[in-house]
């Protein structure tokens, strides 16, 4: 499931083709995918990332919002199935999405503004704060997206395990060093993500996510697999304190 990294890695390669340029032709393939105005004519006049959020600011003040959901992702060459293409100058980009669950919206600025005002601080600008007031496990903190926007189940494990926390201690009774840990380790992990590339389901390794039984690579303990609210948790039971 995208994150972060993820996300970041698709809004990259879709700002040197798409930037920029006049959309002149949309293609909606999914009847799930409603648009709620025309696009064509429209300039492209930047594209980000917000959270897991990828925004294309349009002319008139309107933005697409997209969200990649469980298997939502860009290709640039035309593939067999996909849900919208979007054909821009001489280029286009196909929103593939097996699952369906991924989120294609037309926005107002005050609606974009509005959907996205919920959101906790990004990861790059780390403010332990929110994260601080909670008593749930630091590892359920770090996944609600109003206390830290962009961290899904990959990124909190990953971090954590950096971090040498155990990821069920209370968010609360982290220590202040622990906290600056936790952030570096933050940050290392989702730029070691985005470092891979557009190749990253392909080649990603991990220190503890989906690892469960194997040897850790700090002090060789089989990292251990336990359920934190709902969600599948990895963590060394030896060196996560
Ligand atoms: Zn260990």
């Amino acid at each position: 499931m995208p994150e972060l990294p993820e996300v970041e890695i698709v809004v990259r390669q879709l700002r040197p083709r798409l930037c920029g340029r006049i959309i002149r032709h949309v293609e909606v393939c999914d009847p799930k995918i409603k648009l709620t105005g025309q696009l064509v004519g429209d300039r492209i006049k930047k594209i980000h990332r917000r959270a897991k959020f990828i925004i294309f600011d349009l002319t008139g003040h309107r933005h697409l919002l997209i969200h990649l959901r469980m298997t939502g992702w860009f290709e640039f060459v035309r593939p067999e199935r996909y849900r919208l293409a979007i054909h821009a100058g001489k280029s286009a980009a196909y929103f593939t999405d097996s699952r369906r669950f991924g989120t294609v919206e037309l926005l107002s600025t005050r609606e974009l503004t509005c959907k996205l005002t919920k959101l906790g601080p990004e990861p790059f600008q780390f403010d332990g704060h929110r994260l601080q007031q909670t008593t749930r496990p630091i590892k359920v903190a770090l996944l609600d997206q109003s206390l830290i926007a962009g961290i899904g189940n990959i990124y909190a494990s990953e971090s954590l395990w950096r971090a040498r926390i155990n990821p069920q201690r209370p968010s609360r009774r982290l220590r202040p060093a622990e906290w600056r840990r936790l952030q570096r380790s933050l940050v290392a992990a989702l730029r070691k993500g985005i470092s891979y590339g557009p190749r990253i389901f392909d080649v990603q390794e991990f220190f503890a996510y989906d690892r469960t039984g194997k040897p850790c690579r700090r002090c060789r303990t089989p990292i251990r697999r336990i359920v934190l609210a709902q969600r599948a948790t990895f963590f060394c039971p030896h060196c996560q304190h």
